[in-house]
């Protein structure tokens, strides 16, 4: 199996490419193609042959706009389209002022809630898609793969970069053959899920100059619609404040970051271990940008109902969620009040 090299470019950030372009009629596969998938090359070429400039935004493309934020906000989803066919230009329209408003917002938790709901978007088209428009996407975002059977293949190199961080998905647990890991049509979409999801992260917010007072009202909007559906959290560790591990990982959920399973697991045993309640655990888990209030608590009671005990802070150093800055404990339920009882072994 050959693979050629790549760049995973879509992980830079790069500003919004407007502009410029031929006239010839695109057909009408290409369109939906990219009205499914408006973060591909394929999309933003597109887009540039229409000559979408900020000046010639119309309407129609804001409300729609709108209506992608607001959804992917309110529901964390962004519905497929029954019948495309009539909307797709309109709807690959709204992708690209969807992000734009997006960056005149710059609130890093609608973001990635942003982000999560495209993706999975995304990935829902995919996973009804040919093999041929998967691999199109794939290489089109910077993701070597290939079909194999009734699976794909793809470099481990790759994978690693995008790999979801749930128990299945560790190589551990993947068949792996010269460098290259198997993986079937679901969690080969998965992955691309995931770089998607990265990818729309990672390049916003993006500076908008001179925005016309169209898009400046449509963000406004969004900024007062959007009160109130950031979570709160107001839960206390009992023994004062958090170890700085356990902090830093309140915070970036907080921000909305997409913790990986192994930290959403460290923490949820931590706060349960030092007697924090479910519901305040559930609570602070709304802050995740793909929150499901249901899964979250029976995942957060079924943790409690196994009586999981916290993980030591050598664990914790070596899934890289522990130690900043660092403090010298066995476990991170010794850190009280603000000060740090040192265990025996890490004093000596
Ligand atoms: S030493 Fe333990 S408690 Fe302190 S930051 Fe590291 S993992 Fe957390």
């Amino acid at each position: 199996m050959a693979f050629v090299p790549f760049k995973p470019t879509h992980l830079r950030s790069a500003p919004p490419r407007l502009l410029t372009f031929s006239t010839h009629m695109p057909f009408m596969a290409d369109v939906l193609f990219c009205a499914k998938y408006p973060f591909t090359r394929s999309a933003r070429e597109l887009m540039a042959e229409k000559k979408l400039t900020l000046a010639s935004i119309g309407g129609d493309a804001v409300e729609r706009a709108k209506k992608r934020v607001m959804g992917a906000l309110k529901e964390g989803e962004i519905p497929k389209f029954i019948d495309m066919d009539d909307v797709a230009e309109l709807e690959l329209g709204a992708y690209a002022v969807s992000r734009i408003l997006l960056s005149l917002v710059k609130n890093r938790y609608f973001i990635n809630r942003y982000a999560v709901a495209e993706s999975k978007r995304a990935s829902a088209y995919l996973r009804d898609d040919s093999a041929e428009n998967v691999l199109r996407v794939a290489g089109e975002i910077g993701i070597r793969g290939e079909k194999e059977n009734e699976g794909y293949v793809m470099p481990v190199v790759d994978y690693l970069l995008y790999a979801p961080g749930a128990k299945d998905y560790k190589l551990i647990n993947k068949p792996l053959r010269s460098g290259a890991v198997l993986l079937t049509k679901r969690e080969f979409t998965r992955v691309l899920e995931e770089a998607v999801r990265l990818g729309i992260e990672r390049a916003l917010p993006f500076s908008v100059p001179e925005a016309p007072g169209l898009l400046t009202r449509a963000a406004d909007e969004i900024r007062q619609e959007g009160k109130g559906l950031e979570p709160k959290y107001e839960a206390k560790f009992e023994g004062g404040d958090f170890p700085p591990c356990i902090a830093s990982l309140v915070e970036r959920l907080k921000m909305g970051e997409n913790l990986n399973h192994t930290a959403r697991w460290a923490l949820a045993v931590f706060m349960l271990n030092a007697g924090v309640s479910v519901d305040a655990i559930v609570n602070l888990y709304s802050f995740a940008p793909d929150f499901d209030e249901r899964i979250t608590r029976y995942q957060v009671e079924h943790a409690k109902a196994r009586g999981y005990k916290m993980p030591t802070c050598s664990w914790m150093r070596s899934q890289g969620i522990g130690c900043e800055p660092p403090c010298r404990l066995s476990t991170p339920l010794r850190y009280k009040g603000g000060k740090r009882e040192e265990s025996p072994e890490a004093a000596k």
